[in-house]
This record gives structure tokens, C-alpha cells and sequence, in this order.
């Protein structure tokens, strides 16, 4: 059963994940084992039954509490930026949803540790993590905003939810070298920023418009 279910038929079948990376390819993913977990990663155990049609369509899908579950070439292209300089070890995502991007990302760091601030979210991702077999996964229910401390510093953050500015702790809780990958902006205006931390200061590169969710203040 339980293999049947990741392996999925029809819409949620090898064949239409084959076309979801092609498409991903199009649009510029070169990474090829991001586009590897991006064709492995079952989206369509992370959404709900009546939606696992749309699972492997490029589109966010609502997974209740008023979020999303992140399209899919937003999460190839956040992973391919936090990875681009070669590989990272300990990672911190902000804004786990449904525990998608955790599962694309997992296998290709060291270790991860993401913290969510709605306390249902974190229980199912931390359920669909389990399924797949994540063991370098660390679930936190807190407020992103103030990154995580006791295990700061990381090589690489990767924020899920969008802020107005760049919150000052996750940019004090990167090591030299690290990257922090965040969209920042108000709705509609968004851009996807990556913050590289050097010795004396701190390099912004933009990566273009997003739109993303807020990030929110406090836990729910
Ligand atoms: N990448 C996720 C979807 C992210 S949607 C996935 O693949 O499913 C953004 C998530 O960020 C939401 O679940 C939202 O609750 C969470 N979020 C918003 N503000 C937050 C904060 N301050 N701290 C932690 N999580 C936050």
C-alpha cells in the first residue's frame, strides 16, 4: 500500500513527474540533483486527496490554515541558490508547510532543522518526514524570525515565507560564508534576495520577483 501510494498512478505517476522536471528544466533548473529529488519527492503525498491530481502541476495548492504548499519551481530554484557554491552542511529552512521543500532538501545537505510557526503544520510534516525516511531533520513550532538559536551557526538558511525586511537574527546566526536565500517585500513586490555573510560584510544579490506568503509574527 504504502509503496503504491509514493509511487503513485495516473496524475501522480513517474510519467507526469518526468514532465513536471522537464518543464523545470525549461524554465532554467540545472542542478541535476536538485531536478533528481524534484522527480523522487511524492508532492502529491504532501497535498490533500482531492488535490493529488494537481500535485505535479507548477502551481502552490492550498494545505490549509490559509497556506500553501510551494511550487514547485520556486523550491528547485531556492534549493539550486543555497547550493550553488557547492555543498552545505547545516541548514536552516523557515516556514516548513507541509514539509515539501524539507523533503527536496534533505538529502542534499548535511543536516536541517526547520521550524514552523503553526503547531498542525509542524506534526504533519514532521509525519510525511517520517514516511519518507528524512533522519537529518530536526522539527522546531517557534517563530522563524528568530532563527534557532542553540544550533546557529549555518552554512546555508532558506526562508519559505516573505518578510518586509531581512530579519537581523538570521543574518547574525549564518557563518562566514554562509547564504541566506529570503524573499523580501510587501505582496506584489517581492524579491528573492541571497545574503552571502563575509568576514566584513554582507553581499545581496538579487534573483529576481516571487510572491510568497508573509512571514507572521508569533506562533498559532
Ligand atoms: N515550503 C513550504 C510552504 C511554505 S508556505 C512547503 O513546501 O510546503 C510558508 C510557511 O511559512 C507557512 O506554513 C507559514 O505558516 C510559515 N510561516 C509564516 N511565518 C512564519 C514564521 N514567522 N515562522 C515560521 N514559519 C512561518
Amino acid at each position: 500500500m504504502t509503496d503504491l501510494r509514493f509511487a503513485g498512478i495516473g496524475m501522480t505517476s513517474a510519467r507526469t513527474r518526468d514532465r513536471l522536471v522537464q518543464r523545470l528544466r525549461e524554465q532554467g533548473i540545472t542542478n541535476l540533483a536538485v531536478l533528481e529529488r524534484m522527480r523522487n519527492v511524492p508532492r502529491h503525498i504532501f497535498v490533500d486527496e482531492a488535490l493529488s491530481s494537481r500535485a505535479y502541476e507548477d502551481t502552490a495548492l492550498p494545505i490549509g490554515f490559509g497556506q500553501t504548499i510551494s511550487q514547485p519551481y520556486i523550491v528547485a530554484r531556492m534549493t539550486e541558490a543555497l547550493l550553488e557554491y557547492g555543498p552545505v552542511d547545516k541548514v536552516l529552512e523557515v516556514g516548513t508547510g507541509c514539509g515539501y521543500q524539507t523533503a527536496v532538501l534533505a538529502p542534499l545537505v548535511g543536516r536541517l532543522y526547520t521550524v514552523e510557526r503553526i503547531a498542525p503544520l509542524v506534526e504533519r510534516a514532521k509525519a510525511r518526514a517520517k514516511e519518507l525516511d528524512l533522519r537529518n531533520v530536526r522539527f522546531k513550532h517557534g517563530d522563524g524570525h528568530l532563527g534557532w538559536k542553540a544550533v546557529a551557526p549555518f552554512d546555508g538558511i532558506l526562508v519559505a515565507a516573505a518578510p518586509l525586511t531581512v530579519p537581523e537574527a538570521l543574518l547574525k546566526q549564518l557563518r562566514v560564508g554562509g547564504r541566506l536565500i529570503v524573499p523580501v517585500g510587501p505582496e506584489g513586490q517581492q524579491e528573492l534576495i541571497r545574503f552571502t555573510r563575509r568576514e566584513q560584510k554582507i553581499d545581496r544579490v538579487s534573483l529576481g520577483p516571487v510572491s510568497f506568503v508573509p512571514l507572521l509574527g508569533g506562533i498559532a
